[in-house]
């Protein structure tokens, strides 16, 4: 398939030209229909595959859709967790590049800069749509009240091996009962390994299974 025929938003397609992405890689091209459908997707795909725009133009996507029946919305209802600050820049980068067109319908901000924790707050205070973060941001501003993560409709957990790896279990945990039930949810992982069991245990209903 190709981009146009993936039902994307005019503006995220008006953004896949500007970055001269003309042909879906693999995993794109089996993960972008699958989410749109409304699936989870639990998919093995490393750096390098386009596994980032296989999650970042659905939850953009939906992010659209939510603002097309409520303008006014203000509420994050999408979240992308990943194991480090560097990932969470180059992360931030493609959400940025691929709203380019959407104006002020997606509000997106990363959370792990190195800013004091009032910075933070004011930067969750108008309730951004999208939040890419380490799992210990997010939950530091969940604990004190500056981040309601009641209306998330999309979770992604990037690197997802990584992520339990890395010593993130505690707060992964506390996570996991702050996101209400029923979240479309996307890991993505370089391997298959028991941490990501782990993981799909705790936020996926059935995931379709992407061994690309
Ligand atoms: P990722 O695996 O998401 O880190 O992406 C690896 C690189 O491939 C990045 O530099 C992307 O900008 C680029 N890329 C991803 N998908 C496409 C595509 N469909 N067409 C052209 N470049 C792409």
């Amino acid at each position: 398939p190709d981009f146009e025929s993936l039902g994307l938003d005019p503006r995220l397609r008006q953004a896949l030209i500007q970055e001269k992405f003309t042909k879906p890689t693999l995993v794109q091209a089996k993960a972008i229909p699958l989410a749109l459908e409304g699936k989870d997707i639990l998919a093995r795909a490393k750096t390098g595959s386009g596994k980032t725009a296989a999650y970042v133009l659905p939850i953009l996507q939906a992010i659209l859709q939510h603002k097309s029946v409520d303008p006014y919305l203000k509420a994050t209802t999408g979240l992308i967790l990943v194991p480090t600050r560097e990932l969470a820049e180059q992360v931030q980068k493609v959400v940025t590049s691929f709203s380019s067109f959407c104006g002020k319908d997606i509000r997106s901000v990363n959370l792990t800069q190195k800013v004091s924790d009032a910075v933070q707050r004011s930067m969750l205070a108008d309730f951004p749509d999208l939040i890419v973060s380490t799992p210990t941001r997010v939950l530091a501003n969940v604990n004190n009240s500056a981040l309601s993560l009641e209306k998330l409709t999309h979770l992604v957990i990037d690197e997802a091996d990584l992520v339990l790896s890395y010593g993130y279990d505690e707060d992964i945990n506390a996570l996991s009962k702050a996101i209400p039930r029923g979240v479309q949810t996307f890991l993505m992982s370089a391997t298959l390994t028991s941490e990501v069991d782990t993981l799909k245990s705790l936020f996926c209903r059935s995931p379709v299974v992407l061994k690309l």
